[in-house]
């Protein structure tokens, strides 16, 4: 998995879990977009977020990196990834 900082102390470049990270910042002190951060928590890659949600990868990948924000989804994709990540609707849309 290509990870978002190459320096990152993590293996698996979950910077949202990242030592050197701190609330909602990632190792390098940048904001973590939100989708970024709940997927990272539940611990899961974006090909299992993809699979389970059957939501395409490229799709989470443009909410993550936060060119497209996840509020402007359509309702029942931003349900289905609330679900698979055992988040309520409202985590996930908060900026
Ligand atoms: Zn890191």
């Amino acid at each position: 998995m290509k990870k978002r900082h190459s320096d990152c102390k993590r293996a698996d470049g979950f910077c949202a879990l990242c030592e050197l990270s701190s609330g909602r910042t990632d190792c390098h002190g940048l904001n973590i977009p939100n989708l970024l951060y709940c997927r990272q928590l539940k611990g899961w890659t974006l090909r299992q977020l993809s699979s389970d949600t059957g939501i395409k990868i490229a799709a989470i990948q443009q909410w993550e990196s936060g060119r497209r924000s996840i509020g402007n989804a359509s309702a029942v994709m931003v349900a289905k990834i609330a679900k698979a990540l055992s988040i309520s609707v409202e985590e996930l849309i908060r900026d």
